[in-house]
């Protein structure tokens, strides 16, 4: 049979087909091993009752549990709309028990003038307390039943899940299944490392992790299993890095020759600043070491990350290869494109674009260009990742804004020679090295930390619907004075028809209360045909529109210094960093700029935290660590993690920073002694590092 571990959900007692496939499809639970690995995201202290009239509105996003004595219930609606309702008092208020399924089984368990135990999440409907789907049992049963420590653990569940499961659903199957694997749990980490650093073994760890026997073991149970998470992605990396620094076969860029000279000395509009010439000198020191640079430059918006990349670029060229670079988005890459012709004009640099809207007869043109190595640098989004894009001679790649490239896409830049050229990816979202090498794989981290000269911090201001006229009027006054202003709409997926209604209408307000010919409005997003969207980009940059109503495609990267004034529509909608990056888009002449955060009155505590942060702060390094806080628990599928290089189920690369720290230096330590983990007693650790390898694509290939 083997480890039970790797068999299939369905084997345990209660899951079954059709509730296998469901948690395959809602939590990508397959395994047992992988619901063994679905940890709850918090507990509640199941010796705590409430009183009914305690229970406010605050609590409504936690749990509660309260006593209520049944003073009727019955059934009403019809259909799917059937619910059966249960009414109880403490003496102290009353709540309402609500179920929309199972309704033939609880209807049964009710009677009047007895006392229950409930547990659930409550909400409120006209000032009433209700709970959906609670759990119930007589208040005698609850006090009978022999309780250790009274933690119980809290899934992250999706909605369908607790639909079909019930509120003690997971639970209840994590029970059984503890009973079926509990003997094969083999722990990974040597015993001597055990000790030495006071952990649980790996199997009181899980037992605790979900039924935690005190507060204090629970502590215990969650240090384990992030230092092994933690540990095994280090391993990954430490490994990784291993064999790349010892391998000789990085290109060497040892001449500095006429375009990188010429640029710098006829070309370059403005000199540079400290951090910047400090990180040309770090990419220079790289290229001429014969390893392969792999590194990441960090300098928030605005820094002047891409005169950085260019020079690098340009380097490359002297030494006979091509550069590329790579961004996200079209408009940014035909700015890129713009912006480093500009800049080598009269240098023999041929500068090329490709992108997904390349007509077939120009790519042809240009993938011939560069497959004969005429082409130098060529610009592009990712349509540089497809097969048919070769190179020559590629030996230097840039990858900007890369928060918003996956791993594999990275990944697959490297493969694009034989050799593997070097890679500078950017971003300016600023995070600590070790967080950035968990986010990211194994990279070195440069830091602008140093704005241009003469900017001035954007004043940033919240405000709601109700203060529309007035920021209305604040945008005439900006425009009297000259300057131009963005209008910025949400666009996610999910909802997406509705926010470009949301668009179009907003752009017609505008254009009602800013009518032509004394206003010049535009319209940019992602429905339009490249050539409007690409007319409505320029026209901005040209200072021939005022303002420019579009979605968050101009995030990243757009670079108009006249535009001073920043506004963005349902802010609440948006992550922390994309505000930032947004507000990011102004402040770039030497006029005062300013951002301003519209929002409904409804808020989310989250959300109201993120806009409070915007108002108070420009520091992108204090917002990007805020971010991860705010994002980092219990958000299942979160976005958060999308990006990174290793899944995280339990540490919080933020929060758990000390032992990422501690597991940098052992799996260094352990690697020094036992590179290939082939000691006997390092056969656990080699399983931990591939247990925790990345599977999203980090190219192992080309170190073994
Ligand atoms: P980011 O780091 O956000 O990508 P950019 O590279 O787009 O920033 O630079 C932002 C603006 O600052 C651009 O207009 C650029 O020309 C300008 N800039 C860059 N470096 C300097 C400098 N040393 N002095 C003055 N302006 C600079
Ligand atoms: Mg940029």
């Amino acid at each position: 049979m083997g480890n039970p571990l790797s068999n299939s959900i369905k084997y345990v007692p209660g899951v079954g087909e059709a509730r296998a496939r469901l948690l395959e499809r809602e939590i990508g639970v397959v395994t047992m091993g992988d619901m063994l690995y679905h940890f709850p995201f918090r507990y509640i202290d199941r010796t705590k009752v409430y009183r009914i009239a305690d229970i406010d509105e605050d609590s409504a996003s936690a749990y509660v549990q309260f006593r209520g004595r049944v003073t009727g219930f019955g059934l009403s609606g019809e259909g799917r709309k059937r619910r059966f309702s249960v009414h109880v008092t403490d003496g102290t208020g009353s709540a309402e028990l609500i179920w929309f399924q199972g309704i033939k089984w609880v209807e049964k368990r009710f009677e009047v003038g007895r006392e229950y135990m409930v547990f659930g999440r409550p909400s409120f409907f006209r000032g009433e307390l209700s709970v959906v789907h609670p759990e119930a049992e007589l208040v005698e049963k609850y006090i009978s039943r022999p309780r250790e420590s009274g933690l119980q653990g809290v899934y992250p569940m999706t909605e369908k899940l607790s639909g079909a499961l019930g509120a003690k659903g997971l639970y209840n199957i994590i029970c059984s299944l503890w009973g079926i694997v509990r003997n094969s749990i083999d722990d990974p980490l040597p015993e001597r490392m055990r000790s030495r650093h006071g952990l649980l073994s790996l199997g009181d760890a899980l037992y605790n992790i979900h039924f935690p026997q005190s507060q204090e073991l629970l502590k215990q149970a969650q240090y384990r299993l992030k230092f092994d998470e933690l540990l095994g992605i280090q391993l990954n990396i430490q490994s990784l890095r291993a064999a790349r620094t010892q391998r000789r076969d990085g290109f060497i860029f040892s001449r500095v020759g006429e375009r990188f000279n010429g640029f710098y000395t006829q070309r370059l509009p403005f000199p540079l600043t400290g951090a910047q010439k400090r990180v040309v000198k770090e990419i220079r020191s790289d290229t001429v070491s014969g390893c392969q640079m792999n590194r990441l430059l960090q300098g928030d918006v605005g820094s002047g990350k891409t005169v950085v990349a260019l020079m690098a670029m340009l380097l490359a060229n002297d030494n006979g290869f091509q550069a590329c670079i790579m961004a996200p988005t079209e408009i940014l890459a035909r700015q890129h494109y713009a912006t480093i012709s500009r800049l080598t004009e009269g240098l023999p640099v041929q500068v090329d674009i490709l992108t997904g809207t390349t007509r077939a007869k120009e790519r042809r043109g240009i993938l011939e260009s560069l497959s004969s190595g005429r082409t130098d640098i060529l610009v592009g989004t990712h349509a540089l990742l497809e097969d048919c894009v070769v190179f020559s001679n590629l030996g230097f790649v840039v990858i900007d804004e890369q928060h918003r490239f996956g791993v594999e896409q990275r990944a697959k830049m490297w493969t694009k020679n034989s050799q593997p050229p070097h890679i500078l990816v950017m971003t300016a979202t600023p995070i600590p090295r070790t967080l950035a090498m968990t986010l990211y794989g194994d990279l070195d981290v440069s830091v602008i930390d140093e704005l241009p000269p003469g900017r001035r911090p954007v004043k940033t201001a919240h405000y709601y619907e109700q203060s529309r006229l007035r920021l209305f009027g604040f945008m005439r006054e900006q425009i009297r004075a000259g300057r131009q202003i963005y209008v910025v709409y949400p666009l996610i997926e999910e909802s997406e028809k509705m926010d470009y209604r949301n668009l179009i209408d907003g752009f017609e307000n505008i254009v009602r209360d800013f009518p032509a010919p004394d206003y010049r409005v535009a319209v940019c997003h992602g429905k339009m045909k490249p050539a409007d969207k690409e007319e409505a980009m320029r026209g901005f940059k040209a200072g021939e529109t005022d303002i420019l109503v579009a979605t968050s495609v101009i995030e990243v990267g757009v670079d108009v210094p006249n535009a001073t004034v920043m506004v963005i529509e349902s802010a609440e909608r948006f992550g922390l960093s994309q505000l930032h990056q947004l507000r990011g888009r102004v402040g770039r002449g030497g006029e005062q700029s300013y951002c301003i955060l519209m929002s409904s009155e409804k808020l989310s505590a989250d959300s109201r935290k993120r806009l409070e942060a915007m108002c108070q702060t420009n520091d992108g390094f204090r917002l990007a660590e805020l971010d991860l806080r705010l994002r980092g628990a219990g958000d299942i599928g979160g976005t958060m993690q999308s990006g990174m290089a290793f899944d995280l189920k339990i540490a919080n690369p933020t929060l758990d920073n000390q032992v990422l720290q501690l597991t940098q230096g052992i799996a260094m330590e352990v690697l020094e002694e036992d590179p290939t983990l082939s000691k006997p007693e390092n056969s656990g650790l080699r399983g931990l590092r591939s247990r925790y390898s990345n599977e999203k694509g980090m190219d192992f290939s080309m170190i073994s």
